[in-house]
Formats: C-alpha cells, sequence, structure tokens
C-alpha cells in the first residue's frame, strides 16, 4: 500500500453502494479518479454504459485489468489525473474516493470543466467537505467555498468514519454531490482571481487585502470594513462588477 499516493480504501458497502447511486443511474459515461481496488468501481459499473477509470498505480492499475477482464464498458488508465483531460471522452459524471493529498487540483479540474460535466460525487476529507458547502459568515467559509459555490450547487451526503476505510485514515471524511449550475457567473475566471484576492489574509478586511490591486478605490464603500468571509456569493459578484466599472 503506497502512502505516498493516499491509498485508504473504502470497504463498507452500506456506503459504497449509496455513494454510487448518488452518481445516478443510467449513465452514458463515467470517469472514475483512483479506482485502487476496485470497490467503487463495481458499484458504479451497473449505472454507467462507460467507466473510464484513471490509476496512478501501476499495480492496482494491472490488477484491475486483471479483476475486471471481463467488463468490456471498463477502461482502466494508467495515468495521473492532474496529467489528464478529463473532457477527451466527452460528457461524463465524475467521481471518486479521491487521493486526499491532491484534492484541492482535483476539484479545481472539475470546476473548470463545462456543461456536460454536470456532477461529481467525491469522498473528501470531513473538513473539505465543510469548507465546500459552508455558509457565509461561518467559520469553514473561505476561497473554497466561494469557487464551488458560484459553479455549483453543493450538497453534503454523508460523513464517513475512519473505519470504513483499510488502512484508516486520521480524519473523518464527508461525502459531497456537485450539480453544475446551468448559467455559471459572467467573467467566472476573472471573478475567481476577485474572490482569491479578497481572501489573501483571512482576518484583514477587504479594504486592506484589495489595496494591493485596486488603490483606495474601495477604502470608503460600505464594504471595505468587512472581511472576505461576510460576504455573500452574490455580494462577491457584484462588488467585483462595480469594481470593473469603475476601473
Ligand atoms: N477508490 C478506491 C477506494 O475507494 O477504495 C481508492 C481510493 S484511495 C483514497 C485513492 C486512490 O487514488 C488510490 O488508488 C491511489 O493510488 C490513486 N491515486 C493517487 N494519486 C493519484 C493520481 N495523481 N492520479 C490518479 N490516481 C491517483
Amino acid at each position: 500500500m503506497s502512502q505516498k499516493f493516499g491509498q485508504h480504501f473504502l470497504v463498507r458497502d452500506t456506503i459504497l453502494e449509496p455513494l454510487a447511486a448518488a452518481c445516478g443511474e443510467k449513465l452514458t459515461r463515467t470517469i472514475e479518479i483512483g479506482p485502487g481496488r476496485g470497490t467503487l468501481t463495481r458499484h458504479l459499473l451497473p449505472r454507467t454504459a462507460e467507466l473510464h477509470a484513471i490509476e496512478i498505480d501501476s499495480a492496482l492499475a494491472a490488477r484491475l485489468r486483471i479483476q475486471f477482464a471481463a467488463e468490456p464498458k471498463l477502461h482502466v488508465h494508467e495515468a495521473d489525473v492532474l496529467d489528464t483531460d478529463l473532457s477527451k471522452w466527452g460528457e461524463a459524471v465524475v467521481t471518486g474516493n479521491l487521493p486526499y493529498y491532491i484534492t484541492s487540483p482535483i476539484l479545481k479540474k472539475f470546476l473548470a470543466l463545462d456543461a456536460r460535466f454536470g456532477t461529481a460525487v467525491f469522498l473528501v476529507q470531513w473538513e473539505v467537505a465543510e469548507r465546500l458547502v459552508a455558509a457565509p459568515g461561518t467559520r469553514a467559509f473561505g476561497y473554497l467555498s466561494v469557487a464551488a459555490q458560484l459553479v455549483c450547487e453543493v450538497e453534503l451526503l454523508r460523513k464517513v468514519p475512519p473505519a470504513a476505510f483499510v488502512p484508516p485514515p486520521k480524519v473523518d471524511s464527508g461525502a459531497v454531490r456537485l450539480r453544475r449550475k446551468k448559467t455559471p457567473p459572467q467573467d467566472l475566471d476573472d471573478l475567481l482571481v476577485f474572490a482569491g484576492r479578497c481572501f489573501t489574509h483571512k482576518r484583514k478586511t477587504l479594504r486592506n487585502n484589495l489595496r494591493p490591486f485596486y488603490g483606495e478605490r474601495i477604502a470608503g464603500w460600505p464594504e471595505g470594513g468587512l472581511r472576505a468571509e461576510q460576504l455573500t456569493l452574490a455580494q462577491f459578484v457584484e462588488l467585483h462588477t462595480r469594481l470593473k466599472l469603475n476601473q
């Protein structure tokens, strides 16, 4: 078992089955990130016409090919998910019990996809799950919450205890579902850069965080004395638009 690859295998059917079901039924195509020993894979296969499983560990990829040799729907790709163009097979649901050391870049990669990739179901560290669903004004609300919630409706499906894995991780995990919004905000890339700037120092006011980028323009505005974590999504969008109009 490789600690390097964040390998904690989910072994409880009572968690695997609802996780697969949360992806949907009669799916055209599914992408599984880090299939490991194929426990989730087994629950996904009856629900999808095509399954692309991306596994970095060559021993596990070889094992999966043998284990599922009689399953023509499954395509095992021995590759690093971060180097893989997830859009190359076309429309798909994206899922996985994610390797926790690269959760953020995987989430970023999913959020950057387009409308053909409407749903993702991920198992992530509990703390990340909390941040993904956090409401403005709460301790967990930060850049990740804003980035995810600008693009998707995010649902917390359930908490998963360490005992559900072999070997058990040190922390609880959380299953989350992300559903892409029909109309993401305009200028999304720009808006995300802006949100990143707002959260540069979480405890500082917007006035102080934004001064290096926009000078004193925001100093006299009502939001200037607030911290980024106090803004709603709509306020991020509105403030960004106002700053652009006042350039
Ligand atoms: N899905 C399996 C399960 O639930 O039992 C395994 C989950 S385990 C947390 C993470 C899996 O992702 C491991 O199989 C690991 O080898 C694989 N992995 C780690 N880094 C990866 C990467 N960069 N690209 C693709 N797979 C990766």
